[in-house]
């Protein structure tokens, strides 16, 4: 609680003690005198009543003048209750006080009720209003179906793109937003359609919602935003009112951007896990939110953003065509990008003059902006505590070390011995790629990890769409696939766990060629299994073999043909290069990512493979 509201709590106290005493107060004046019925009679005789109302059980009266006297001092109203009267001369007689049991009257009955009810309801509301008011812990409480969305609205943003770096992939992509959305009118001129959502994909803290923001500042346009795990809610139908809502709202605020972040919490596949709690919910939010996306007109320029960092999970409909159909990779930076990051960072410290960024960025591989930004923070501390006026290399040193030391927990980072592996795997799939005619040229690769359980990564670009392959290329790919594995093969003579996933893809590769595209020849133009078909595509299904175990062996025998011929060709290839794959190697570690030019410089002087791939990689029965 903070201390505004707890200020304000006192108040309430003291109000409600003060509102109870006085209806206490009023109480007692308005009160009836519950009197004996011994009382009564003294009274009556001494002329004292004016009036009474007489029924079944009881009598209400009034007096000419107010009691005098305590206990009932000031009232004039009083009740008793009647008592036999054949009993009540008895009893006075005696001179005994005697009276019945008689109930409140029903005014004050109803007023000790009603007014506690009033005065809890209103103090609920007020308390609500209070610490519900906008962006507070229980805006939620009062105000379900409005979209926290308004909350989020901001105009002015002012990060441009000069205040994102190292990303300059994505940053390109996001320049045509940008200029759509500062005259959507004209942008749609030529009848050239504008993405509806572009989603950007990539690791935590890479800069994906610094990226969004950036677009809305350098459009100066509003920017909505909202996170996927705030629609979900525990009442079924409260998310999707919130999209419709934002989408309502920002309609009227166009051009503007919303940004959708942690979209996979949000989008998950649906039914991906029939039975879970919540499930409804959040099918009836996806669904709301497709049908805005369905709905909204291109020209009205509103961009939808999304980032998630598990595109994977994410539903099908959500990608599709005039949906969230750009998807736009915000990848964590080389080198180079760290240390355009880290310059913009280290703005905001008073830096040594000697100090080279350069430097800084080269001894932090794998560092995404959002650990780069914590370092030049943490290094700034670290100077600051030792009593400096400036921050310097030494500073930055001992911050890396704490932080790498935790980033390694988080299996981040590799150590120097892992990359020098991942460098010379790497470069190995380039190098087979390239000494074999035919194959996809390799246009990029790097050692900075990515995702779980990819180390590093080749890219291989088809020069153009392919449909058809032979059973050459096929042959080919698998080389290039095992080329990683040989190479640290080559260089260590020893294997990693690296290259799993390459494996799991060429034993793919090879069985495909053997059971479905019938290209081993002593196994004749048979297939023996077939592809899934329509819609039984994504149900697991039992496999049916429809061979005997004689074949069944056979099979296995010439898969295995296949991937031995390729890997002595993926070996051969290396072997021939040896000294390239070593230089290559040193080249990545040095810039961890090496694309076009560099890597081209150096693939030229590949030694081509000696043999035809059709005779190295495909052995002829
Ligand atoms: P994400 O949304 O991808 O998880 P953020 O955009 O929230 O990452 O980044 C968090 C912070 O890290 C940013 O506010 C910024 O200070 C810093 N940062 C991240 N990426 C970059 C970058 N590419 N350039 C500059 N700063 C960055
Ligand atoms: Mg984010
Ligand atoms: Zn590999």
């Amino acid at each position: 609680m903070n201390k505004n509201t707890r200020f304000n709590l006192v108040y309430v106290l003291i109000a409600m003690s003060g509102v109870l005493l006085a209806h206490e107060l009023w109480a007692r004046s308005q009160a009836v005198a519950v009197i004996p019925y011994s009382l009564f009679q003294q009274l009556l005789a001494q002329g004292k009543v004016q009036e009474v109302v007489i029924d079944a059980d009881s009598i209400q009266g009034v007096l000419k003048e107010p009691f005098k006297d305590t206990p009932y001092q000031g009232r004039s109203r009083f009740v008793t209750t009647q008592v036999r009267p054949e009993l009540a001369t008895t009893l006075e007689k005696y001179g005994v006080t005697f009276t019945g049991r008689v109930e409140s009257p029903w005014l004050h009955t109803i007023l000790s009720w009603v007014i506690p009810v009033v005065l809890f309801g209103a103090m609920w509301f007020w308390l609500a209003r209070r610490v519900g008011g906008p962006g507070g812990p229980g805006a939620g409480l009062m105000s379900i179906g409005k979209s926290k969305a308004k909350v989020y609205v901001e105009t002015g943003v002012a990060v441009r793109f000069v205040d994102v770096a190292g990303v300059d992939e994505a940053k390109a992509e996001l320049e045509e937003v940008v200029s759509f959305l500062k005259d959507p009118k004209s942008y749609g001129r030529l009848g050239a359609r504008m993405p509806k959502g572009v989603l950007l994909v990539g690791p935590p803290g890479t800069g994906k919602t610094l990226l969004a923001r950036a677009v809305a500042g350098e459009a100066a346009v509003p920017f909505f935003s909202i996170s996927g795990s705030e629609f979900v809610e525990m009442f079924v139908g409260v998310g999707a009112a919130r999209v419709r809502d934002l989408f309502q709202q920002a309609r009227l605020k166009a051009p503007c951007v919303i940004f959708i972040d942690e979209l996979d919490a949000l989008g998950r596949a649906r039914g991906a896990y029939p039975g879970m709690g919540g499930h409804d919910e959040k099918e009836q939010t996806l669904n709301q939110l497709l049908a805005e996306l369905d709905g909204f007109d291109p020209t009205t320029g509103i961009v939808l953003l999304g980032a998630t960092n598990r595109p994977e999970v994410l539903d099908p409909a959500l990608l599709r065509a005039g949906r969230f159909d750009r998807q736009v990779l915000v990848d964590r930076p080389d080198r180079i990008g760290r240390a355009q990051i880290l310059a913009i960072h280290v703005k905001k410290v008073v830096l040594a003059p000697d100090l080279k960024v350069e430097e800084v960025a080269a001894l932090t591989p794998g560092f995404t902006g959002a650990d780069l930004a914590n370092l030049v923070n943490e290094a700034a501390l670290v100077a600051t505590r030792r009593g400096a006026d400036q921050v310097s290399a030494g500073d930055f040193t001992a911050a890396i070390e704490r932080i790498v030391a935790g980033l390694e927990k988080k299996n981040r980072l590799l150590n120097p011995m892992e990359r020098r592996v991942v460098a010379h795997h790497e470069m190995g799939h380039a190098i087979v790629a390239a000494a074999q005619p035919g194959c996809d040229p390799v246009h990029k690769i790097s050692i900075i990890p990515r995702g779980i359980g990819a180390l590093g990564y080749t890219i291989q670009r088809p020069t153009e769409d392919r449909y058809l392959m032979t059973r050459e290329e096929l042959g080919a790919k698998m080389a290039v696939l095992l080329g990683g594995r040989t190479a640290e093969e080559v260089i260590f003579g020893h294997l990693s766990t690296g290259a799993s996933d390459d494996l799991s893809k060429v034993a793919d590769i090879a069985r495909s060629m053997v059971t479905r595209y019938a290209m081993a020849r002593e196994l004749g133009p048979l297939a023996y299994e077939t592809e899934p078909n329509g819609f039984l595509a994504g149900i697991p299904q039992v496999p049916r073999r429809l061979y005997s175990e004689q074949t069944a062996r056979e099979i296995d025998v010439a898969i295995r043909e296949l991937v031995e011929a390729a890997q002595e060709q993926a070996h051969r290839i290396l072997e021939d290069n040896r000294g390239l794959l070593e230089e290559g190697a040193k080249q990545l570690l040095a810039k961890e990512t090496l694309a076009d030019a560099e890597l081209q410089a150096l693939l030229r002087r590949v030694v081509m493979s000696t043999l035809e791939p059709s005779a190295a990689s495909v052995k002829e029965a």
